[in-house]
């Protein structure tokens, strides 16, 4: 016997719907390519969500074709989409900060129709545009008075001269919940990039998931200002989550520096914000250097790395913010795990409350975890035995877009790639991505434990634990360290940071000073190009 409830799809049409009507006067603050601070509101960034599906529909676009976007986070990049993905269409965001060979790859794989863009990424697009085989319309992100006479690229108009002649009026269709909504491409740092290609069921699941109490927990009382990019797995689901809840809208464009963001965080009044280890160091800098301290803010939400405990405790105990420390990946929407106190631990000191919080944190329902051994055997959740890390839920991959590598999972599972323990409470622990992870010995050392002792040390800004061969252990650990401006630290002294932190077996063998580690386009550190400029490296004694 069924249940006698009604069955109307999830679509992402419905959200901004929801957000216009409820929270009309809600309002969206975007910090311009153009400097200046635009103020729109969801009632708004409807009407013109609604003027973007007419100028689609004006275009010939069928349903499920490809709208690619290489944008910074801005009004114009949720009125796309939502206006993409409501019409049936699919949204595809590109990262900007990719090279412009990249962008022509991802662009053709995808089949892009349409392209549009910020006049910040002009030069991308005019190295990339006669690549591009599919994209027939280009469209600039801009005002029709912003748009440069001769860029060479064929039929390019400006945004607002797009859609501006289109109604506001639109009858969102209604469709297959499980069909494409948005399509983001994995950071590909190895082989080719691959496309994970979003469902409006899935999105809209997530957007419930990441808008609980225990995970992101935003609500109208809020004003969320995502650092993470919307290029960058939808800016982690917050554009869909903030619509479903009547949250406040702050975006950054491309002022991310840590005057520029703390700025907007202190005007605007922002609650809440997010986004990877490296941008809130920068901020953590800019609030040292200034002796400054937030007024609103209460949490931020880091993850797409592990965050280190000095930045967890920094921002607890020096600014009063709490830092809600989040795993997942682009297979899954994102988020997996966020990391908030269960009932028992509020009685816990504060140092015994850090040692919780430093982890990943517990399963959002929807994504169900478990970690193995390598012969796929179940391990126990008891906080100490480390495993690979699988997932499973409605808003976790299934296969990549044109089948590209196969069938990614394992018995209905998805091999995140990650080595994680889990505790009895469920809490997570990433200790190394499994390609990272350290094998000296028959033993396994964590990089990232080495990484947030060494990040804890004054004289560090940035520091990465690589793999160096080695002829008797197979590999041992070397640390390579960027050293904060003027800051004095030696190799010995670098070392010597680790006694007592670590078994010595665990300690790195040598220290290399650099002027920079490479960072990817998500703003991770690339620990596959340290690898490859070390692989002949020899270590002290070996
Ligand atoms: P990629 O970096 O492979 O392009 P993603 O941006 O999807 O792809 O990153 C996913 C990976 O980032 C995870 O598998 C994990 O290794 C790492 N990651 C994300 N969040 C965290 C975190 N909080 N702690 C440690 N690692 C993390």
């Amino acid at each position: 016997m069924l249940g006698l409830m009604q069955d109307s799809p999830l679509l992402i049409s419905g959200l901004i719907e929801f957000a216009a009507r409820h929270h009309h006067d809600t309002e969206i603050v975007s910090r311009r390519v153009e400097g200046d601070l635009h103020r729109t509101t969801y009632a708004q960034v409807g009407a013109r969500a609604r003027q973007v599906a007419n100028a689609l529909d004006r275009l010939g676009l069928a349903f499920s074709d490809r709208v690619g976007t290489l944008a910074w986070n801005g009004y114009r990049h949720l009125e796309l989409y939502y206006g993409v993905s409501g019409s049936g269409r699919v949204v595809h965001t590109i990262n900007p900060r990719l090279s412009p060979e990249q962008v022509v790859w991802i662009a053709n794989h995808a089949e892009d129709q349409v392209l549009c863009f910020d006049m910040s990424f002009l030069p991308i697009i005019k190295a990339a545009w006669s690549k591009c085989t599919t994209v027939k319309h280009w469209i600039a992100l801009c005002d029709a008075d912003a748009l440069p006479a001769d860029t060479g690229i064929p039929g390019l108009r400006s945004y607002e001269a797009w859609i501006g002649g289109e109604s506001e009026q639109y009858a969102w269709p209604s469709f297959d919940e499980r069909s494409a909504a948005a399509l983001c491409y994995t950071s590909g740092t190895t082989g080719n990039p691959k496309g994970v290609l979003y469902s409006h069921r899935s999105t809209l699941l997530h957007a419930w998931g990441i808008a609980l109490p225990d995970s992101l927990g935003i609500s109208a009382r809020d004003c969320v200002l995502p650092v993470v990019p919307m290029f960058h797995v939808n800016a982690w689901g917050l554009p869909y989550a903030a619509a479903m809840t009547g949250t406040k809208l702050v975006f950054p464009g491309a002022a991310l520096d840590g005057k520029s963001v703390y700025e907007l965080i202190e005007a605007e009044k922002v609650t809440m914000s997010a986004g990877v280890p490296t941008v809130w160091l920068m901020l953590l800098n800019h609030l040292k250097a200034n002796d400054l301290q937030f007024s609103t803010m209460t949490r931020t939400v880091i993850g797409g790395s592990a965050c280190p405990p000095a930045m967890i405790k920094s921002f607890r105990d020096d600014y009063d913010v709490t830092v809600l420390h989040a795993w997942g990946m682009t297979e899954m929407s994102p988020v997996g795990t966020v990391c908030k106190l269960k009932l028992k631990h509020l009685e816990m000191d504060p140092a015994a409350q850090l040692g919780v919080l430093i982890k990943q944190g517990r399963s959002v329902f929807g994504a169900e975890m478990k970690i193995v051994d390598p012969d796929g055997r179940e391990l126990p959740w008891d906080g100490a035995t480390s495993g690979d890390l699988l997932v499973r839920g409605p808003w976790i991959v299934s296969s990549y877009f044109k089948g590209e590598g196969g069938d990614p999972l394992v018995d209905g599972w998805f091999p995140t790639g990650d080595v994680a323990t889990i505790d009895p409470d469920g809490f997570l622990q990433i200790t190394d991505r499994s390609k990272d992870v350290i094998k000296s010995g028959g033993e396994w050392i964590s990089s990232i434990d080495v990484e947030n002792i060494a990040v804890a040390h004054p004289a560090v800004a940035m520091a990465a634990c690589i793999a160096i061969a080695h002829p008797k252990w197979d590999e041992r650990p070397m640390l390579v360290v960027v050293k904060k401006p003027g800051a004095e630290l030696s190799r010995e002294a670098m070392l010597a940071h680790f006694e007592g932190k670590l078994a010595k077996w665990q300690v790195p063998d040598d220290v290399v000073f650099v002027e920079a580690i490479p960072l990817g386009a998500t703003g991770k550190m690339q620990k596959n190009k340290l690898r490859e400029q070390f692989k002949d490296y020899r270590l002290p004694g070996a």
